[in-house]
């Protein structure tokens, strides 16, 4: 339970405009949210519980499949960027000038740290049974144009997960592994119906890597979704003048502006040679070990459901991911009582925000639905009287008035 009063960051009483889409206007309009540059975002309290909502499913589903969370650091040494040939490859790598003459890199993946550091647990078979970490961090990238605000960000929260394996079947089996998992975690988000597992370019290992694109109106890629099968292929393995799905071979289909959430890529063993990272077989033959890596895109997930859950009007959060599931407003001289009556449905599993504040009713409510609170909760003398109190639910749109227990 948290009263409203004790929260210093306000709502604005007009949508700022400023954004390429509707739902950041609605995360500045709540104040979730505020830019310190242009790709680099704050999260005041109400919107980092949003985030902190999306982590926790993210973090259960990834412990569920035996995963291990760790943390790696924000900055990297050059040498281990130099080692696998990326600290002049990849455009986007933010390097810092650091003392006596030394360069660091920030962080935009973790290919390099996590390599080695596996590298120096494995020795044998036995080691690589199950062996799977991941990470929820902070990534940079000197992206060129920031975008679409929690979109592409040049400062963005990601799940990483990285996975080593004796053979290509046994990453093989994983690999399924985690994509089921992942498939939970979009359901659990309420994004399954519009998140598509779509084709797209691989690397010198695997033919395909493996997106979750979600449509909801906006991004940056191109799903092409088959009209008979509905595998969907992002634009740039295809030729999108003659189209042929990759699964089934016909010609027909959809095309949506889609949102790249995630994605399950195999990179076989090109990091593993280059920290030679090997094991032993049971014949003590030394071999290379085949890994995979997950990724999940956590601030730019805020943004995609932001964008799903808002309509003309406002946002409407899902229970799972909103700041509160309950905004109470308490009129007249019964905070103690709404206070009760929180704690008692607190015992439930409900959140509940006190809007504790000395003003009308009017700014009250409004801000219950500025903040995109899924349940409100009157409070009055007169719902009092009248039995109870009064629930509506945003969604559903209905008021009903229910008596008080606590
Ligand atoms: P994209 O194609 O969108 O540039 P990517 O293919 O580089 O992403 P990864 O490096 O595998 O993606 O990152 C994993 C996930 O992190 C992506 O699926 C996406 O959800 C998210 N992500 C990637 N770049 C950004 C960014 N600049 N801002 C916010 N989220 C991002
Ligand atoms: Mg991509």
């Amino acid at each position: 339970m948290k009263l409203i009063s004790q929260i210093p960051f306000k709502t604005l009483k007009s949508t700022p405009s400023g954004s390429d889409n509707r739902s950041t206007g609605y995360l500045l309009q709540a104040g979730f949210i505020r830019q310190e540059l242009a790709g680099a975002y704050i999260f005041t309290t109400l919107g980092l519980r949003v985030l902190r909502n999306i982590e926790t499913i993210v973090r259960e589903e990834m412990n569920r499949i035996g995963s291990n969370e760790i943390l790696m650091t924000a900055l990297w040494s050059k040498e281990h960027w130099l080692q696998a040939w990326r600290w002049d490859e990849i455009d986007v790598l933010f390097k810092l000038p650091a003392a006596e003459g030394r360069e660091y890199a920030l962080n935009p993946t973790h290919e390099e740290i996590v390599t080695p550091l596996i590298g120096e647990f494995i020795r044998s078979y036995k080691d690589l049974e199950n062996c799977s970490v991941y990470q929820l961090q902070w990534k940079f990238r000197n992206e060129k144009r920031a975008k679409s605000w929690l979109l592409r960000g040049r400062e963005f929260l990601m799940k990483d997960m990285y996975s080593f394996h004796r053979s290509a079947e046994e990453l093989d089996t994983y690999f399924d592994v985690v994509h089921a998992a992942y498939d939970r975690v979009y359901e659990r988000l309420g994004l399954k119906d519009t998140t598509y597992y779509t084709f797209a370019s691989g690397g010198d290992f695997t033919k395909y890597s493996y997106e979750f694109q979600t449509d909801v109106g906006i991004g940056e890629d191109m799903a092409y979704i088959c009209t008979h099968c509905g595998q969907s292929h992002n634009e740039e393995i295809i030729d999108s003048k003659d189209f042929t799905c990759l699964e089934c071979g016909k010609k027909e289909c959809d095309v949506k502006k889609v949102s790249e959430v995630g994605n399950i890529f195999k990179l076989g063993t090109r990091f593993s040679d280059a920290f030679w990272l090997k094991y032993q077989d049971k014949e003590g033959k030394e071999n290379p070990v085949y890994m995979g890596c997950y990724g999940i895109g956590i601030s730019r997930l805020m943004g995609v459901i932001a964008e799903k859950f808002c309509d003309d009007k406002w946002l409407i959060w899902p229970e799972t991911i909103a700041p509160y599931t309950h905004y109470m407003i308490v009129m007249g001289d019964n905070l103690e009582r709404a206070r009760a009556l929180a704690e008692y449905l607190e015992k439930d599993g409900a959140q509940v925000l006190i809007d504790d504040r000395d003003t009308g009713f009017g700014s009250k409510a409004g801000d219950a639905d500025i903040l995109g609170i899924p349940y409100r909760i009157v409070v009055s003398d007169k719902t009092i009287a009248a039995g109870g109190y009064e629930l509506k639910s945003r969604l559903m749109n209905d008021v009903e008035i229910i008596e008080i227990h606590a």
